[in-house]
């Protein structure tokens, strides 16, 4: 899951994208309405959390731009205070949620996370494939009814593949949905997560699928 915050406020965006990174998802952070736009456009994003008060663009335009070009991403709308903008301008615009600041960190997540499962970005929160058990919702994994520990980086990669279970997804395609675009290390970084999992679930749990990408084995 790859999550854009667009918010002019730099601890305030650094300290939820920390906090959002540490929960497994890769986060992109922009400070500018216009760019905000530009970046969520390409489309690679599974929520978007939209400041409303922005240079360049404010957030209600950025969000109607958005909806008028078909993009159905979830938005999560912020704003400055209760009362200083009207929750349903927000919600006109096709935001759908709304947060006022200031807000808990706790509260954050738990809408983030809510909002996905609504939209369907998790609709199967539990994913089963062969003996493996994927939960989306508490972020663990099960082999055999047996909790694997895995690390957050390594549980993204593997719901990646096991949203995809049985098809072949390529390192590019795992490398948009687990990695923010500060990355700027090469495609093999995947490799080395892959090897870490195949060593917690099993060597044949993961196929390589030479010049393609990987592909979840889904028997046994
Ligand atoms: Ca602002």
């Amino acid at each position: 899951m790859r999550l854009l915050i667009v918010e002019d406020e730099k601890r305030l965006a650094l300290s939820l994208a920390k906090g959002l990174m540490a929960e497994g998802y890769a986060v992109d952070v922009v400070h500018d309405g216009l760019e905000g736009l530009h970046q969520a456009s390409e489309g690679v994003y599974d929520l978007i959390v939209l400041d409303i008060m922005l240079p360049g663009m404010n957030g209600y335009r950025v969000c109607g731009a958005l909806r008028a070009a078909g993009h159905d991403v979830p938005i999560l709308m912020l704003t400055a205070k209760d009362g200083e903008y009207d929750e349903a301008e927000g919600l006109d615009t096709g935001a759908d949620d709304y947060l006022t600041k200031p807000f808990s960190y706790v509260v954050l997540v738990a809408r983030v996370k809510a909002l996905l499962r609504r939209r369907g970005r998790t609709a199967q929160p539990v994913l089963r494939v062969g003996s493996l058990t994927v939960d989306q919702g508490s972020r663990k994994v099960e082999r055999d009814g047996a909790e694997v520990a895995l690390t957050a980086k390594e549980f993204a990669v593997l719901e990646q593949l096991a949203l995809r279970a049985g098809d072949v997804v390529s390192k590019a395609e795992i490398l948009d949905h687990v990695w923010d675009f500060a990355y700027e290390g090469d495609l093999n970084i995947i490799e080395v997560y892959v090897s870490a999992l195949r060593r917690k679930l099993g060597a044949g749990s993961i196929a390589t699928v030479r010049g393609a990408g990987y592909r979840l084995v889904t028997g046994g």
